[in-house]
């Protein structure tokens, strides 16, 4: 028996769990991991992989969302800070800080606009002047100054900003710059999440590919998707974090809800020399003709560009198409406009849908983004309450978890027992802060382990202080690095796939690296991952192919 056919036995044998959470995206891992920490046995299910849905599609920002602020939205905007800020210090490892600058076009621009949109009034996007970004970027500083984690925002002339971005449209008459952060790795903090909540409450469980099929004689029937196999478990509480498909899996319940209103947006990868050393390390932040804010970022040597807004009716169907890739495309003329991108360049595309409330606004960009919960009580042939989550931004997951948290608790009689607040994630834990700690941390752990400083030191970058576990192993002293991808080794993909619920060869080319998302699932490298996955995961020579087939599918490579 396997490792999985064993966590489905011992879900089956146990048969009741006080919380159920149907959904393994950011919002139903944090809730995990939350629960784990007050003591409550748990089973996560996920119809697909765990951060399949919008948490591996996001624009990868852990931010305040200074656009919300034209919304109105300062509760949001100060509660995003506070996580970003908490981030920063508790998964160092996967977040860090982005100097993001603003283009800027004209001194007053929005200056009737953005009120009018901040009373709710019906208005379109628009330009937004000087003196709109100063407003909000002093909101951001003034939020942040008693816990203060990156720089204070500046402006800069029309000639300073030129000297420092020469590309940048010389129609401006100003730039701002400010710090934002970015996550690099957001699928493996969500596995890391997981790993934590199983350490930090055994009693826990969480499944990919599982899901329920329906409520029969007050139980749910869970379905293992791999296995085929189905068992009944008793939940006393469900909570239905299941993003964009909320609705789709309160059916399943028996439960007709409207909750969701989701929106698709896509991105770009782009591999362009030209576009990167346009920008630098930064991210560019500004307007598209309609008013729509887009960005450009260097991101671990591509160029990440972004994103739509647009009304979807089924998240399942959702994909980045050719308009959409014009539109973003065309986005950067209006601020490099020597600059073209052409669809060679395009590396990787990704569509993912936010699972917004539902909602009559005509501007989607207009939708909050806050969260909320909303409870059904039990009902005849349903003996348990559903909490659905809606709205989540990938910055305010652990905030979410703890106010979801705090709702939960009283149903089970169970009450909290500590604070995420402060709690290193994964490899964050005893990150090496600044550069001398980091070269200190890489010497030392090199020549503990007889690996190379500079193998360390990726390794590091990769997997946070974990990275230790990997370098312990007597295998990573024999690693062979992959002939068509030589900066991951046979036994670290062995080590991911034997250890981190890899189910399929996409799950670790899309969700367990970066490898899809920096456009290396080519055929070769898919070809040789699978025989290192599939030694490790005992599969067959037609499996690994099948593996390597779906992977690229899958990546759209
Ligand atoms: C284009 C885009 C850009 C974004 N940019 C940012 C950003 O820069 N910063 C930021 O903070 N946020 C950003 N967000 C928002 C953020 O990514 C999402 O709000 C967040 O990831 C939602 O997480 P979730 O867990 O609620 O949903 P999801 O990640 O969608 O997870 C839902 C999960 O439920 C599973 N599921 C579905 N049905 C069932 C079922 N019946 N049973 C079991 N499982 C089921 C799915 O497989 C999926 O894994 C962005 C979102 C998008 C789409």
């Amino acid at each position: 028996m396997n490792r999985r056919e064993a966590t489905f036995e011992a879900i089956a044998a146990r048969g009741s769990f006080p919380v159920v959470i149907l959904g393994g995206g950011i919002n139903g891992i944090g809730l995990f991991r939350e629960l784990a920490l007050h003591g409550v046995d748990c089973l996560l299910l996920d119809k697909a992989d765990f951060a399949a849905g919008a948490t591996s599609k996001s624009s990868r920002m852990i931010h305040g969302g200074l656009r919300y602020l034209e919304n109105g939205e300062f509760g949001l905007v100060r509660e995003s800070l506070r996580e970003r800020n908490r981030l920063l210090v508790n998964a160092a490892h996967y977040v860090a800080p982005l100097r993001t600058t603003i283009p800027i076009f004209g001194w007053m621009d929005g200056i009737v606009r953005s009120p009018l949109v901040f009373l709710g009034l019906p208005v379109k996007p628009g330009g937004r002047g000087a003196l709109i970004v100063k407003c909000g970027l002093t909101f951001y500083d003034l939020v942040t100054r008693a816990q203060r984690r990156t720089p204070r925002h500046f402006f800069n002339l029309k000639g300073a900003a030129l000297r420092t971005l020469p590309r940048l449209n010389p129609g401006i008459v100003a730039a701002a710059t400010y710090w934002d952060a970015y996550i690099t790795q957001a699928e493996r903090l969500c596995i890391e999440l997981i790993r934590d909540a199983r350490a930090l409450n055994p009693g826990s469980h969480a499944l990919n590919y599982a899901t329920v099929e329906e409520v029969r004689g007050g139980a749910l029937v869970v379905r293992d998707g791999i296995g085929g196999a189905t068992c009944a478990v008793e939940p006393r509480v469900v909570v239905n974090a299941a993003g964009a498909w909320v609705d789709a899996a309160n059916a399943r319940l028996g439960l007709a809800t409207h909750l969701i209103g989701g929106t698709k947006g896509s991105h770009l990868v782009v591999d362009s020399r030209e576009l990167h050393a346009a920008i630098g390390d930064r991210m560019v932040y500004y307007e598209h003709r309609d008013g729509r804010v887009c960005i450009t970022f260097t991101f671990m040597g591509k160029v990440i560009m972004g994103s739509t807004d647009i009304r979807v009716e089924d998240p399942e169907t959702a994909a980045c198409d050719a308009e959409e890739e014009r539109y973003i495309c065309e986005s950067l003329a209006g601020v490099f406009p020597g600059i073209r991108v052409a669809p060679e360049q395009i590396v990787h595309r990704f569509c993912g849908v936010r699972p917004l409330p539902a909602s009559a606004e005509e501007t989607t960009g207009r939708i909050s983004r806050g969260h909320m919960i909303e409870f059904a009580e039990p009902d005849t042939g349903r003996p348990f309450p559903v909490a659905s989550l809606i709205g989540g931004k990938w910055t305010t997951f652990r905030a979410f978890a703890e106010q979801t948290a705090d709702r939960v608790l009283p149903l089970i009689g169970a009450a909290r027992k500590g604070t995420t607040e402060d709690m290193p994630i994964g490899g964050g834990r005893g990150y090496p802060a600044g550069a001398e700690e980091k070269a200190r941390w890489i010497e030392r752990a090199a020549a503990a382990h007889g690996l190379s400083p500079a193998r360390v030191e990726v390794l590091l970058s990769r997997y946070g202080t974990r990275a230790e576990e990997y370098c312990a192993l007597p295998e990573a002293r024999a690693e062979r690095p992959l002939a068509s991808l030589p900066a991951y080794t046979d036994a670290e993909i062995r080590w991911i796939a034997a250890g981190e619920q890899v189910e399929h060869l996409s799950d670790l080319v899309c969700r367990r690296s970066v490898i899809a998302l920096l456009g290396d699932a080519r055929r070769d490298a898919l070809a040789e991952l699978a025989a290192a996955a599939g030694e490790a995961l005992g599969w067959p020579p037609p499996r690994r192919e099948e593996e390597a087939a779906r992977a690229l599918r899958e990546s759209g490579a």
